[in-house]
Parts: C-alpha cells; structure tokens; sequence
C-alpha cells in the first residue's frame, strides 16, 4: 500500500472535520500522512461555525432563563450581560478545541503544516507559506467553505457589511443589527442578537425563511423571529449601503422595496461557497460546478484518480456530521481494506434558532411529491414548564407517515431541546419505524417527547 514514490502516502488539505477525521483514521490504518491547514486547527466547525455560534446561542437563551427563573420563585436581579467576558470565554473554549484538533493528528502520527497547501499536479502540492513541495499518492481535498457576499458591483457598499466569520470576531454588541438572507445561519443570528437585546431586523428576500424545510416548522420559525422581537421584512433585498462613521448608525441600507434602513452593523448571511478559489484544480484537472464544489462520486472520488473530496468543498450536505463520515469512509476505503461509502439518506439536523427546530427525512411536501398518500400527525401544545412561568413559547410535532405501508418517512419538532430529540428519533425513522411501532412504544412521562409516541388522530392536508 504505501509507496516510497512519494514523500507521503496521503496528503490531506483542510484541518477542519472531513479532513481530520480522514487524516487519522488513515494514519491508524498505517497510512503515512501529512495535513496542511492555513487558518487554525478544527475548520469552520469548531472555529467560526456551530461551535462558537452554539455558545453564542447559549449565551443569549440565559436571558428568557433569568425570567423563567423568577416565574418558579427564584429572585433574580436585572441581569446584565458582559459580551466582552462571554466572548473572551468562547475564543479560550475555542483555541482548546483547537488545540486537541492538534494533539489528535499529532498523536496520531499525521505531519501538519500550519501553512496553505495548493495543488501543482496530481501528485504534488506547494506549501505556499514556506514555498516547499511535497508528493503524495493520494491527495485528499476538505477545505470547506467559506461566506459568500455579492461583489461590490453586485451590492455597492457590500464591503461595509460582517459575514458569520466577522460575527466571531466582533468586540462589541451592535446597537442595531440588519441580517440578510434567510437560511440556517440568518435565522439562528437573528434569535441571538436578539435574545442579546440587539434591536435585530432579518430582511428575507421572498415571502418565507428555510426555504426546503416543511412548511410548518417553515411558518412556526418565521413566527418565532417575530416572537424574539426580530423585525421581519419581507420580499427585500438591499441595493446599496452608505457608511457615514458621524451618525450614531453609521449604516444605511437601501432596499429595492424603496425603504432606507439603518444599523450599525449588517450582517450578510447570504450563503456559502466551496473554498476551492485558488486551490491548483485546473493545474491538477479535477473537475468542479457551477458553484466551485468538487465534483465526486459516492466515494468521494474526484475525476483525477489520485485526488479525492470530502464535506462543504464537494456541495452534497453542508454538515459537519457528514464531512466527518465521509472523511472516515474514505479513509477506511482507501487505506483500510474495507470500501465503503456515507450514506447521505435521512440525516437529521437542528436549526438552533430558540425554540430549535430538529428535522428529519421528507416534508409534508416532499413527501406527497414522492408517495402521492400519506397522513399527517401533528400536535401543537404549551409545554408543562411553559405553564407555570406564564411563556408563550409552544411546542410543534409532527409525523409524516407513508399510508400505503405505515413507514414514518419525516419528522419535525420544534420546541426547547428539539434537537436532542431528533437524533433520538432518527434512529427510529433511519430503521424504517412504522407509526404504528410509534404507538406500540410506551410513554416517558411528563416529557414533551411523550407526545412523538401518543399522536393518534390524523391532521387534514395543508392546504397550498
Ligand atoms: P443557505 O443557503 O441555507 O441560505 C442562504 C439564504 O440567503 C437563503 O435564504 C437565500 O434565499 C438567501 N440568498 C441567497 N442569495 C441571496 C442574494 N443574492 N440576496 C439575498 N438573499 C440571498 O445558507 P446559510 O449561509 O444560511 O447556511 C449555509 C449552510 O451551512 C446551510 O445550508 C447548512 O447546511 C449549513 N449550516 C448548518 C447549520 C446547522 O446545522 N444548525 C447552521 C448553519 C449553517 P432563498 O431561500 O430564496 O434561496
């Protein structure tokens, strides 16, 4: 297997999830490997992405916490929150994780380089900080991805605008903060800042956030944003922003809707693209997309035989669960002897907007697009501890069931803690559970999860 050919058996490039998973596991499997990260130790996951953003929303749910509290007869004074102390925390909890992302490859025997890697062929890559070359026999890409923004000719003043890597490094709260778009990222923005008492407006440009998410979890999160004191607007998009550092909200935002907003911040959360700009592809020939993703197969195999692709770079399922499996399946295919591929079928996820929304398999749309018949269960309810402390927040469940043989094909929570739920869930709907195994299976009381296993009565289509 291994090959004195080359200086290394596998190269990965990107010490973020996919990659350090694939590094070690194949290092373990006796492969010799080197890794080259040009940031820091742990990728989007752990540096500017579901790590630190978890804490952000940590942080700003502590807030309903010390109102919750004093419903259940605790005395709790005005809260008051240090974001400088909460950040400085959250940036320590960090360079931690960090650092083990380090140790881990280290211990295992993987070869990093803190030092941006491109590809000059197939077989060779140029560490471009120290400008040496190295070969491998296998090269495998797990760059990821990073924030899109429009060009400035797209978005005059576009330059004056923070993306979810700016959010990690901000020093202070806005005052008022304008979020644009209206995916995973703008939504769960949206609750922190203003579970953060950040006046916070979302600015989505068609009629309803998630789009591809079922319609219910659809409505329930855009009522939610209201809910927090988000100000929603709707069908907008900003044509132009002006900076003027003399004004108290140095921002101005143009929609093409005609109104002029203002903020002292405005985030664009407009998406994100495969970090591949400048990466060597066309000198090595790997092919990619219309957005830049690597093109790969269901082994990750790129259409150059010595270069493989694993998690965002490739555009299958912008996920850190995925990269990490596709990362190892590679591995273990390659270097282990045992070829396999990640399954990419019913794959739950959470959006952690606050209360969080846990998702999995088909939409009630999606759904009847591909069986024609199915029921619906769904409940609507205010949770016990919701009860006492007087808050308005709800629970929503829901089953969508294939009727021509009872399989649960998708379910969809939101509520606090929804997305402990679904992965538990997940397993159930991933083995094929049909809703009558649902029902076989005995209360865990008072729980609100007791209602996944007591939905008995069909709810009526929604309507289009
Ligand atoms: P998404 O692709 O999910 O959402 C982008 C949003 O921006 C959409 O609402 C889109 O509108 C809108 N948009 C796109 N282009 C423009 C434009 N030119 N002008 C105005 N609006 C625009 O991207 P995110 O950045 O939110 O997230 C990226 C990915 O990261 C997600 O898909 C997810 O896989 C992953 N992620 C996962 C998280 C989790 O698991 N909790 C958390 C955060 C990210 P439209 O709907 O009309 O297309």
């Amino acid at each position: 297997m291994s090959s004195t050919m080359y200086d290394y058996d596998l190269f990965v490039i990107g010490g973020g999830s996919g990659g350090v998973r694939a590094a070690r596991i194949s290092a373990g499997h006796g492969a010799r490997v080197a890794l080259a990260e040009e940031y820091r130790m742990g990728g989007t996951c752990v540096i500017r992405g579901c790590v630190p953003k978890k804490y952000m929303v940590y942080a700003s749910d502590y807030g309903h916490k010390l109102d919750e509290a004093r419903a259940y007869g605790w005395t709790v004074g005005k809260g008051k929150f240090d974001f400088g102390r909460f950040m400085s925390r959250m940036h320590d909890e960090v360079s931690r994780l960090s650092g083990l992302y380090m140790s881990g490859q280290t211990g295992a025997g993987v070869e990093v380089f803190e030092d941006r890697a491109e590809l000059v062929d197939p077989h060779t890559l140029r560490l471009v900080g120290s400008g040496r070359t190295v070969t491998a026999q296998r090269i495998l890409i797990a760059v990821g991805g990073t924030p899109w923004r429009p060009s400035p000719a797209e978005l005059p003043g576009v330059e004056h605008t923070i993306d979810s890597d700016g959010v990690f490094e901000l020093t202070a709260l806005p005052r008022r903060m304008i979020i644009i778009g209206g995916g995973y990222i703008a939504v769960e923005f949206a609750h922190v800042f203003a579970g953060l008492g950040v006046e916070t407006m979302l600015i989505y440009r068609k009629d309803k956030v998630l789009r591809g998410f079922d319609d219910d979890i659809r409505d329930r999160v855009q009522q939610g944003l209201i809910a927090a004191g988000v100000q929603l607007v709707t069908h907008s998009v900003p044509n132009r922003i002006v900076r003027d550092p003399a004004v108290w909200l140095p921002l101005e935002v143009s929609l093409d809707n005609g109104s002029v907003v203002r903020a002292d911040q405005v985030m664009m959360a407009v998406g994100r693209r495969p970090a591949t700009e400048g990466l060597g592809l066309a000198a090595a020939g790997v092919e990619t997309g219309a957005a830049g993703e690597i093109v790969v197969d269901a082994y990750s195999r790129t259409n150059v035989s010595s270069v493989w692709a694993v998690g965002d770079v490739t555009g299958r399922m912008e996920l850190t669960p995925v990269a990490i499996r596709e990362g190892h399946a590679f591995a273990d295919t390659e270097f282990g002897g045992q070829p396999r591929t990640m399954d990419h079928s019913t794959i739950a996820t959470a959006i952690f907007v606050q209360p969080e929304v846990g998702t999995v398999g088909l939409s009630e749309t999606d759904a009847r697009a591909a069986f024609g018949d199915i029921d619906i269960y769904k409940t609507d309810f205010r949770p016990m501890k919701h009860v006492l402390n007087g808050s308005a927040e709800r629970v929503f469940m829901k089953l969508v069931v294939r009727a021509a043989d009872e399989v649960v094909v998708g379910a969809h929570i939101i509520g606090p803690d929804a997305g402990e739920m679904i992965q538990m869930l997940a397993i159930a709907i991933k083995m094929g559970a049909t809703k009558t195994q649902f029902d076989e299976t005995c209360a865990v009381h008072p729980t609100m999860a007791e209602e996944i296993v007591t939905l008995r009565t069909k709810s009526p289509p929604r309507q289009a």
